[in-house]
């Protein structure tokens, strides 16, 4: 056990530290308050691990305790707990010159230190930490506090305590997030000041047995900046070196993502760079610290929107005037204030975005596409997947010769084209044996051609990967078993055996409209008429005409009645013919967004007759007061101009969500998105990624319930946003950017891939003048 002394005039006091230190801190607390009672406030989860070794230390000493046991975590740092202490210490009759005993981490410290410095003008204090970042940090130096609604630690004061006991056995129970957090504050001290630290950094588990050297290292130097500066006026501000940042990363995510530690690691990395990019920091100081990081352990190099977290700064309560201070290193163990101007330091966020070092191990700086270039021109809009792939099983179905043009390209086209070949050789090529059919990852085209399959007297096995099989089939194959089709689904394979039999088909309303597709591409080959009846409202109708325009073209005719019933007269065939795929309205909606907002180009290979439901896109900007017009080639653009707000039903359309909410957040006025509820099962969740992604760019957007709320801006902060993996997010940032004051960077920007792989050279082809 080693004893330090924090010297100050008048209130000086030990610090007990080792393996034990427990032992000793009982004798000094039977010395010290001979009254033989306290008020011991601990959490949750230091009781349920601690309550023994508290228990027994309190026996021990013959002194009656009051355990006050508050709520893991940071909520607790409140005016409510603060006020429930002070009940607790009144009824138990707590009086004056009795301690107050702080058993826990930084949150209980604080808590309870403050509940001492004003209960009954002042009670004595005694720290007990249990976390590495209070033994090192929060325990010493007297700062004590709650926070507000309004912000953190804004109602304290100084108070320093009596007696602190940094028991470092009671580490072991620490989770290891906590133990890096507190290695950061480690870390923190040996890069301002105590640089004999360096050697012993290391992972936890090889410091956990020289961690009471550790802490005494830390203790005597915080004791040091203290003793200088007990006020924290002056020299006592470099331990808040990596905390301006930190702090504003900690708000950013409302304290949520990241613990104090955490935010302090990165923090850290960023003002070295900054130090760095600025000419003040010794070029290689950011790689030292971040080696130090590494010997322990710490991620450091998250990737946060930079230029988000810098207003966040601006209002931290260090600062004065409209300069930002920051704590920057000259070199590891040489720090120095610096005043800096929030613009200077947007201006300088965007060069952190470009240092590699800036990105997490493992992320790839090479997906992070930076938006500086508008579409211009004429741009050729990829072919509609949904009508790629109807055309293919059409053409499949059909005898004889024809063509398809402008076919999409993707792996679920490719699985239905596959299919689709040995479909062909079995009705064809007499090819006795149909299948296996490997439908890959494709939902669709499982479903489009579990009928046609049926249709065969043989049995046909479908396969897939993924998690293809587990979407829902259920009530498909028993409306399909009644009609003479035995299906069975084991193993992640489905058979299904024939023949399918004409007749009355009733199918529930809210299954995919993918089954009525399927269904009406089979039942024209059958010997007798069909009839498919849909029980409450269809979901989706729109791709349901797609697939009668589709089949139409090539001969077929089905006649429906609403989105209710459909009639299929049998014996129908299917008729080969030159087929050209229209271009598709989802993708073009982010280009004619774009034209709204200010790019100069034309949308080429839209079908004006389409029977896309996205093709409502145009409607809806025009709503807004958007012109669109068409030129004489067949390409249609959209005019810049003035907007206004508008609420829109897209229960039908979840696709053209992100392109909307970009176009909603330059509306004047509240425009609402309603009925989005579909978009939280797609690809991520669309409806929490489109209002986080926007957001971080600085867009006043909110999600409620079902619905996004969207109040229109002029311009976007611009900043770091994810794609979160899903195409529509990286095509919707891209749009955004046209009106954004700092360019935007999109984190995985390579998914546009999944739907649109020339999405990128298409979009980035001229600067905006
Ligand atoms: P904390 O008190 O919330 O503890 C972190 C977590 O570890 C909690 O869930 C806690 O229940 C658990 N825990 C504590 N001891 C444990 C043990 N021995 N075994 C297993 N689990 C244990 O947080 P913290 O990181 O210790 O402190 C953060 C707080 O300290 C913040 O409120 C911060 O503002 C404050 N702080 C104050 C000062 C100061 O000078 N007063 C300095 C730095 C930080
Ligand atoms: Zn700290």
């Amino acid at each position: 056990m080693t004893e330090l002394k924090i010297d100050l005039p008048g209130r000086g006091y030990p610090i007990l530290i080792g393996e034990d230190a427990l032992a000793d801190g009982a004798k000094r607390l039977i010395s010290r308050f001979p009254e033989k009672r306290a008020a011991v406030v601990t959490d949750e989860n230091v009781w349920k691990l601690h309550r023994e070794r508290l228990a027994s230390l309190f026996d021990s000493c013959g002194i009656a305790t009051l355990i006050s046991v508050i709520r893991p975590g940071e909520r607790s740092k409140s005016i409510g707990a603060l006020s429930r202490l002070y009940s607790e210490f009144a009824n138990f009759g707590l009086k004056r010159g009795d301690p107050v005993v702080a058993f826990g981490g930084g949150v209980v410290g604080d808590l309870a230190g403050f509940a001492a410095a004003t209960y009954m003008r002042g009670a004595p204090f005694v720290q007990i930490p249990t976390t590495l970042l209070a033994q090192v940090d929060s325990s010493v130096g007297g700062k004590v506090a709650v926070n507000l609604p309004e912000g953190k630690n804004l109602v304290g004061s100084f108070y320093q305590p009596d007696l602190v006991v940094a028991d470092t056995g009671l580490l072991s129970t620490l989770p290891d997030r906590e133990w890096n957090a507190g290695m950061a504050e480690v870390i923190k001290y040996a890069a301002i000041d105590e640089t004999s630290l360096i050697p012993l950094i290391k992972g936890r588990n090889g410091t956990e047995g020289g961690i009471g050297e550790i802490v005494r290292l830390c203790c005597m130097c915080k004791a040091g900046f203290v003793e200088r500066d007990e006020m924290d006026a002056g020299p006592r501000m470099m331990l808040n070196f990596g905390h301006t940042f930190g702090h504003a990363i900690e708000k950013y995510h409302s304290f949520e993502k990241y613990n104090h530690g955490e935010a302090v690691a990165a923090g850290m990395a960023l003002a070295a760079r900054t130090g760095e990019m600025l000419g003040l920091t010794d070029a290689g100081t950011y790689e030292r610290l971040a080696a130090l990081m590494d010997a322990a352990g710490i991620d450091y190099e998250f990737c946060e929107n930079v230029m988000a977290l810098i207003p966040l700064m601006s209002g931290d309560k260090k600062n004065t005037g409209d300069e930002i201070t920051l704590i920057l290193l000259k070199r590891i163990g040489h720090p120095f204030a610096h005043r800096i101007r929030p613009e200077k330091l947007l201006e300088m966020a965007e060069g952190f975005v470009q240092t590699p070092h800036f990105f997490a191990s493992g992320r790839d700086m090479g997906d992070i596409k930076k938006v500086s270039l508008f579409p211009y021109g004429r741009i050729d809009i990829p072919p509609s997947k949904s009508v790629s792939h109807r055309a293919l099983i059409c053409s499949g179905l059909a005898e004889g010769e024809g063509a398809i043009k402008n076919l999409a390209a993707s792996d679920d086209i490719d699985a239905t084209a596959r299919c689709m070949g040995e479909i062909r050789k079995a009705l064809y090529g007499n090819h006795p044996q149909l299948g296996p059919l490997d439908c890959g990852e494709s939902g669709s085209t499982l479903r489009f051609l579990i009928p046609l399959a049926a249709l065969f007297p043989c049995s046909t096995s479908f396969t897939g990967r993924g998690r293809l099989m587990e979407r829902p089939l259920d009530r498909y194959l028993e409306e399909l078993a009644l009609h003479g089709a035995s299906c069975k689904l084991s193993d992640g394979m489905l058979d299904i055996s024939g023949p399918l039999k004409a007749g009355l088909y009733n199918i529930p309303g809210n299954i995919s409209s993918q089954f009525i597709t399927g269904l009406l591409l089979a039942l024209p080959l059958l010997g007798g008429d069909s009839e498919i009846a849909v029980a409450s409202p269809l979901e989706s109708a729109p791709y349901v005409d797609i697939t009668i325009d589709v089949m139409e073209q090539f001969g077929i005719q089905v006649k429906r009645r609403g989105y209710q019933r459909f009639l299929i007269k049998g014996g129908q065939k299917y008729r080969a013919c030159e087929f050209a795929v229209e271009s598709d309205y989802s993708q073009a909606s982010f280009f004619l967004v774009s034209g709204a907002l200010g790019a100069d180009c034309a949308c080429i290979g839209l079908n004006p007759e389409s029977s896309q439901g996205d093709k409502r896109i145009i409607d809806i900007l025009r709503r807004s007061g958007v012109k669109i017009v068409s030129d004489s080639h067949g390409g249609l653009s959209a005019l810049p101009g003035a907007f206004a707000a508008q609420t829109v039903d897209v229960s039908d359309i979840p696709d053209l969500v992100p392109p909307l909410a970009v176009f909603f957040s330059f509306c004047e006025g509240t425009s609402r998105i309603v009925n989005a509820g579909r978009l939280r099962y797609k690809e991520s969740d669309r409806l929490a990624a489109v209002a986080g992604e926007l957001g971080k760019l600085g867009a006043k957007i909110k999600i409620l319930d079902d619905s996004l709320e969207i109040t229109g801006v002029k311009t976007l902060n611009g900043g770091i946003m994810s794609s979160r993996g899903d195409h529509r997010i990286a095509m919707m940032g891209a749009v955004a950017a046209l009106r954004c004051e700092t360019p935007v960077y999109i984190e995985g920007a390579s998914c546009v891939g999944k739907s649109y792989p020339g999405f990128w050279a298409d979009f980035m082809k001229r600067a905006i003048t």
